[in-house]
């Protein structure tokens, strides 16, 4: 699974970069939007899915789940800091 983002806010819509996996030479430019995801490989046109494609909304899933994590650590730490001021 090796979506590279080239656009777009992380978790959100963008452009991927999606290495073929039987191709070595070969890239696909995918496109995650609000509506779906496109990609220009052969399979895509057939049956409107590819491992490209998968590959690109797997890595926006794994963005979200991390930045989900961020901001729960973020609120944590903010707690923290609040319970040691209203000690004093
Ligand atoms: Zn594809």
């Amino acid at each position: 699974m090796s979506a590279l983002r080239l656009s777009g806010t992380p978790g959100g819509a963008g452009t991927f970069l999606v290495p073929s996996r039987t191709r070595p030479d070969a890239v696909y430019r995918v496109v995650v939007s609000d509506e779906g995801v496109w990609c220009p490989c052969r399979g895509f046109g057939f049956r409107w899915d590819c491992w490209h494609a998968g590959a690109a909304l797997a890595t926006v899933a794994t963005e979200r789940a991390t930045a989900v994590e961020r901001r729960e650590l973020a609120r944590v730490a903010l707690e923290r800091i609040a319970d040691e001021f209203a000690c004093e």
